[in-house]
């Protein structure tokens, strides 16, 4: 737990994921607002609850949850508050909180095509089936507000929100002008690029988003705004913004530019790339390595400097 001013405070929650530590935010304002909700196990709704009290609440006194995406581990205990009023995000954050079942045959039916597409062998189909396993982890409920780029914070005026996806489609980000403090979510973090992880489209879209050109887009709008401390979700706060900014356009630029050196004089398929960037990690971390892969071929396809074939419904890339 950390109290970082008058109205700003972290805590820090576990999480039985790879990524470690949660953090979580309590602001308060014209209401008692969390800033996400961690992981839906024992032992964060105890670490929750401790750190808690350490400021000075009970679970019973906070009114509102405001969350950055819909990950499991940023919205999982958000049952948990019985005085909670509004429960607010990006309206796309609505079809997870309520496990919408058309939205979850749609997320199935995309993936399966996609795999499909990106020529993954048959063996990790399975792979397709571990959705609900991750949803275990992630509190229900259904949103009572939406917010969007532009907005400011219910409750919290002098916070207004950035909409930063590329992680997720749903991540949005809140910035304080004044201090030029910034909440960032899973978007800036100190020791890690967070994966452009693909998702189906949404409602009113015809295709899906490209995850990473979302990402580069926001760290470039990111890098306008002035920000002097980032609050993440993950990892330690810091204040080098500028510098880590560029050291992501740096490796990100970098991993494109492998990823050209394997397509040389080669047509292959988004699996082939993925074996090849990441081959001792690929078998174990398909999701994440795939979804990486997938956002560095469309950085190179936006770029011109690849194009894409399809063959027999299956995607194929070379040099242009
Ligand atoms: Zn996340």
């Amino acid at each position: 737990m950390q109290v970082l001013d008058k109205t700003v405070s972290q805590l820090t929650i576990p999480t039985p994921f790879a990524v470690g530590d949660t953090h979580i935010y309590v602001i308060k304002g014209d209401t008692l607002t969390l800033v996400d909700a961690g992981v839906k196990t024992k032992e964060a709704w105890e670490a929750l609850q401790f750190q808690l009290k350490e400021i000075g609440y009970h679970p019973n006194d906070i009114e509102q949850i405001i969350l950055t995406h819909h990950h499991p581990d940023h919205i999982g205990l958000i049952e948990q508050f019985p005085r909670v009023q509004e429960l607010i995000g990006h309206k796309h954050v609505d079809v997870w909180l309520k496990r919408d079942e058309m939205f979850f045959q749609h997320y199935k039916e995309f993936y399966k095509a996609y795999f499909i597409s990106c020529g993954v062998p048959e063996t990790f189909y399975p792979l397709l089936e571990q959705l609900p396993k991750l949803l275990h982890f992630a509190g229900e409920g259904a949103l009572t507000q939406t917010i969007d780029e532009g907005d400011l914070l219910p409750g919290h005026p002098d916070w207004q929100v950035i909409e930063t996806k590329g992680h997720a489609q749903t991540h949005l980000s809140f910035y304080r002008q004044h201090d030029h403090i910034f909440i960032g979510g899973d978007h800036l973090l100190h020791h890690i690029s967070p994966n452009p992880i693909i998702e189906p489209p949404y409602e009113e879209e015809m295709e899906r988003a490209r995850p990473l050109l979302q990402y580069r887009r926001n760290l470039t709008k990111c890098l306008a705004l002035g920000i002097q401390t980032v609050l993440p979700g993950h990892g330690i706060i810091f204040s080098d913004v500028e510098d880590v900014i560029m050291k992501r356009f740096q490796k990100q630029e970098a991993r494109a530019e492998k990823v050209l050196q394997i397509l040389r004089g080669n047509e292959l398929t988004p699996f082939q790339v993925c074996q090849q960037l990441f081959p001792r990690k690929y078998e174990k971390q398909l999701d994440l390595t795939l979804s990486e892969t997938i956002g560095q071929l469309d950085y190179l396809e936006s770029e011109g400097a690849i194009q894409k074939n399809v063959k027999n419904g299956i995607d194929f890339y070379a040099q242009t």
